[in-house]
């Protein structure tokens, strides 16, 4: 009876600790489940805060700004442009100039969709050094002008200037008038745009190197110093033909260019004696970067060598006071805005 008794009291205690044990397990269960629950909506608060709050701000700065179409547009307002480099980062140097496969508008148009009407530019990633106005005097050279716009465009493009170009066209078929035309372009393209430099080229002659920079320098500078119609030499020391560059205030100081060189020649000579008369001497690259190429072609028709330019030239310094930029007239006839150009049909008048 004894022993019965001292084995129900053994069972009774072990069976109390089992339910002990089991209450203390449960226990421990319930505050572990307890305090894991709690943390995880914590974390779940803390991720979810911010994200509320961040969406209160950017719906309040969108009240307060007009809202950035994009994210990848935000960091380019963001960034600040700054002046392109003197020495252009995707310069390539010696260029291949042909001119025996013939050229389409349309294939320049496909490859300068960058382009804005009027064959406008400006560089994305930083701001031009220069805004410049590249005239081309016109009559009856599209072919020559394709190839033009075929080379120079994407040239013009990496040299990273803010750029413009315009063809100003002599109508009619009386005598050509170079230099009265390139005054035109600089007195039109002024009407447009604040442009500061302004380049003169003739629509057939293509820069060989891409170092040749379209610019202005501190002194009226020649760009097509060697070309292929003269060997890749200079003809004569003031020869100042075929591509130039003259600053606003340069062009300005020189009252701009002749206007009664009727003909081929002399007007290049004339300007180059409105300089140094002016104290301005001509800056010019180095040979190998100045070759430029030549688009062969036959005379034009009204362009015969004008015969009164040698006696015009030896005046140069009588008459560049009152006949320039000052006294020009014309009448605009048309103008056409392509893709690639601005084209300007002028009467100049004759002689
Ligand atoms: C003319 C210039 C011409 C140069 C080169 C000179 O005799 O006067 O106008 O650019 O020859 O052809």
């Amino acid at each position: 009876m004894r022993d019965s008794s001292l084995n129900f009291s053994l069972l009774h205690r072990t069976c109390s600790l089992v339910v002990l044990l089991c209450f203390l397990h449960i226990f421990v269960t319930v505050i572990y489940y307890v305090r894991n629950s709690d943390s995880s909506q914590t974390f779940v608060q803390n991720q979810q805060t911010p994200r509320i709050h961040r969406k209160l701000t950017e719906q309040r700065v969108s009240t307060e700004e007009p809202t950035p179409p994009s994210v990848s547009n935000v960091t380019e307002t963001e960034k600040k442009l700054v002046t392109c480099p003197d020495n252009p980062p995707r310069l390539v140097g010696p260029l291949r100039i042909e001119f025996s496969d013939p050229v389409t508008l349309d294939l320049v148009r496909s490859e300068n969709q960058v382009l804005q009407p009027g064959g406008r530019f400006k560089p994305k990633d930083c701001i031009a050094q220069q805004k410049v106005a590249m005239i081309i005097p016109f009559r009856n050279r599209d072919e020559h002008l394709k190839f033009w716009l075929y080379y120079l465009h994407p040239i013009l493009q990496r040299q990273q200037l803010d750029y413009g170009v315009y063809i100003i066209n002599q109508d009619g078929d009386a005598a050509f008038n170079r230099a009265k035309l390139l005054n035109i372009g600089y007195k039109e393209a002024m009407k447009e745009y604040d442009y500061d430099c302004f380049v003169f080229s003739d629509v057939d002659l293509i820069p060989m190197d891409d170092r040749n920079i379209y610019k202005c320098f501190n002194q009226p500078r020649h760009l097509s110093v060697s070309m292929d119609k003269f060997s890749f030499r200079l003809p004569y020391t003031q020869y100042f033909g075929g591509v130039s560059s003259l600053s606003k205030d340069q062009y300005l100081k020189i009252n701009g260019f002749p206007n009664n060189y009727w003909g081929w020649g002399g007007e290049d000579d004339d300007i180059f004696n409105r300089i140094s008369s002016k104290g301005m001497s001509i800056s010019r690259p180095d040979g190998m970067i100045g070759r430029c190429r030549m688009i062969r072609h036959e005379r034009d028709k009204q362009n015969d060598p004008n015969p009164q330019r040698f006696d015009r030239i030896a005046h140069t310094r009588d008459t560049m006071a009152k006949d320039g930029i000052n006294s020009l007239t014309y009448e605009v006839v048309k103008v056409e805005k392509d893709q690639l150009f601005t084209k300007i049909t002028v009467d100049v008048g004759k002689l």
